[in-house]
């Protein structure tokens, strides 16, 4: 039979996580057209009418968009400080949330969406979708650093997947690199951690790709809606 499982339905509609919405049903809180459903796994199709604790569930049409964020937005949905955030750049009514995170200096690619499947799929490792990043850092990168990062490092207690590198440029005027590194796992402060380990602070980071999801042209403060073959592809 063709449609979405249950529980995927209440976690991607914001009702729960997952596992929480299993729950949900094996106690009884959950009904489909009126008859409450406590096995797991049952396909819902669009004409279903389903209701958690006899409220409606309003099936939201999935969305998500390619976001170049500008430096200086807040990945988040509100800010205390009222500094702008990624959710200004989108109509409320879509319910988006960013994918995974970007510091607040930090320019380029995170997607937005209301699909926590895709989320999860885009942020967990498991998945390994690689981010790749072009970042200008003090001081002139050498072979060593290269060996290092390729091979991965542990810092202070934290460790660092090997990750891919190479150098774009050097200027050795200015004494800076451009260097594009690739991860897959998106640890707190992942590429500052380990260029500054390496003394070569970043002076600017930008993602430019996630996954085979590239730039293409896109300027600060832009965005895209994702193709459906590009949401399948990810998946
Ligand atoms: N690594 C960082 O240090 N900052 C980011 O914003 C993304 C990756």
């Amino acid at each position: 039979k063709q449609g979405i499982r249950l529980q995927k339905i209440l976690a991607e509609n914001g009702v729960a996580s997952r596992r929480k919405s299993e729950e949900l049903i094996k106690t009884g809180h959950v009904s489909v057209n009126g008859k409450i459903v406590k096995e797991m796994g049952i396909k819902i199709s669009s004409k279903d009418v389903i209701e958690v604790d006899h409220r409606i569930i309003k099936k939201l049409p999935q969305r998500t968009f390619l976001f170049y964020k500008p430096q200086k937005v807040i990945t988040s949905l509100k800010d205390e400080k009222g500094r702008p955030t990624v959710a200004d750049y989108f109509p409320d009514r879509l319910h988006l949330f960013p994918v995974g995170r970007l510091d607040y200096d930090t320019s380029g690619l995170i997607l937005m969406t209301n699909d926590g499947e895709l989320a999860n799929i885009v942020t967990h490792p498991s998945f390994a979708i690689e981010k790749t990043y072009l970042v200008k850092v003090k001081g002139l990168i050498g072979n060593n650093d290269l060996t290092r990062i390729r091979n991965g490092l542990k810092i202070r207690g934290v460790k660092y997947a090997p990750a891919k590198i190479k150098v774009r440029s050097i200027d050795r005027e200015r004494s800076n690199s451009f260097v594009e590194i690739s991860l897959i796992e998106g640890k707190h402060h992942e590429v500052k951690e380990i260029f500054s380990f390496l003394n070569h602070p970043v002076r600017r980071l930008t993602r430019i790709q996630i996954g085979f999801l590239k730039d293409e042209g896109m300027r600060s403060g832009m965005s895209r809606e994702l193709r459906e073959e590009e949401i399948k592809r990810l998946k």
